[in-house]
């Protein structure tokens, strides 16, 4: 029989994806309601998690909804089905589905909304805006007789360290001379208790980051031939990825402010937007932030945008933007329904290659607050 895909499975892939280690401190993303052991059933991505968003999913059979927004933001002291959020769980709960929240950890994600964003603006050379997260970064070496180089180059290698850009197993080896008295107690694998040995050992040195670090140490242990090898882990003050907030990039042509914004309205699909006037002759490099951006316009200036495309934007920091000489095009909160289609068929692509089945579908509910008159 085949195995039912659970809650948990789906939480797998997205969290290969959009690791929660990504998302802001007070950003309280996973899983908000629900279980992991439930069934997933369908799936159904959506922007906002609304009454109507939990029928759709009712409706079509879903067992979990994947949000951006977490329906439950600030933390609840009741649950009192007179308030939307308390609405929001008892609905959910009685149609047995779990809801799952992917905030700022798939803004920050590469591929992520952030990236989905620059892609639909087709910037290139695209970068980070601002970094948010730095993955910690060791080095290992260990020292190892010639005889077992291989076999511990390659443990280290498919235990995923040595992993750059796009290369995998890479490494570095120096020859050279280890010195040793095995102890009373010793069972050496060269050498006998009480005498000193000298034997010609090879250096391998790989670098990793630390949310490998514990497998990478295990799997050369394990293809080490010594009781007791030596190795050091360093830490390294260097990044081998960038991760963080907002994307920067290039339009392929300059464009005048206006003609920028007719640009974005056309591909956001937006009925209106606000652009401010930072007084550029022509906008060439765009920053693009999903969301409410007003907190992102040092961000931008110092990646040397010539204007910001991002949602929320207040009266005051439209006039210190203006000042600082940065245009912005406001486009709307809303524009980050984007991930909607976007995430839907990256799971469906991450599911198929995991041998996951489950059926992906896109909420159709608009959850646009606004309308514009
Ligand atoms: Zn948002």
């Amino acid at each position: 029989m085949e195995k039912k895909t659970t809650v948990n499975d789906i939480i797998r892939l997205l969290e290969e994806w959009a690791p929660k280690k990504f998302a802001y401190d007070w950003d309280p993303v996973g899983l908000q309601i629900g279980s992991p052991d439930a069934p997933a059933g369908k799936v159904l991505v959506t922007l906002d998690v609304t009454e109507d968003v939990i029928r759709e999913a009712a409706e079509a059979g879903a067992g979990l909804i994947i949000a951006h927004h977490p329906p439950l933001f600030r933390p609840l002291k009741s649950v009192r089905t007179d308030t939307p959020q308390g609405r929001i769980v008892e609905l959910c709960l009685r149609h047995g589905i779990s809801v799952y929240a992917a905030h700022t950890n798939l803004d920050v994600a590469p591929g992520g909304v952030n990236d989905m964003l620059a892609q639909k603006l087709g910037l290139s050379g695209i970068t980070i805006m601002e970094e948010t997260y730095r993955e910690p970064l060791f080095k290992l070496a260990v020292f190892t007789p010639h005889d077992s180089v291989e076999k511990v180059r390659k443990a280290l290698g498919d235990a995923g360290a040595g992993s750059i850009g796009d290369y995998t197993h890479c490494s570095y080896e120096l020859e050279g001379t280890g010195r040793f008295t095995p102890a009373d107690g010793a069972d050496p694998y060269i050498g006998s208790v009480g005498k000193e040995e000298s034997v010609a050992e090879t250096k391998i040195e790989v670098v990793l980051t630390g949310s490998i670090r514990a497998r990478v140490e295990q799997a050369m242990i394990e293809a080490h031939p010594y009781e007791e090898p030596a190795y050091d882990f360093f830490v390294l003050d260097q990044r081998l990825e960038e991760f963080g907030i907002g994307r920067v990039g290039n339009l392929r042509e300059p464009m005048t402010l206006e003609s920028f914004a007719r640009y974005v309205k056309e591909r956001m699909g937006v009925q209106a937007l606000r652009v401010v006037d930072g007084g550029n002759k022509e906008v060439r490099t765009v920053a693009v932030l999903g969301g409410s951006g007003a907190k992102y316009v040092g961000a931008a200036i110092g990646k040397k945008a010539d204007v910001l495309v991002t949602g929320d934007i207040d009266f005051h920091t439209a006039q210190d933007a203006a000042n600082l000489g940065l245009s912005i095009v406001d486009p709307g909160h809303h524009i980050e329904r984007i991930m909607v289609g976007g995430v839907r068929e990256r799971l469906e692509n991450d599911a198929e290659k995991a041998g996951i089945n489950c059926e992906f579908i896109e909420s159709g509910i608009v959850t646009e607050p606004f309308r514009f008159m």
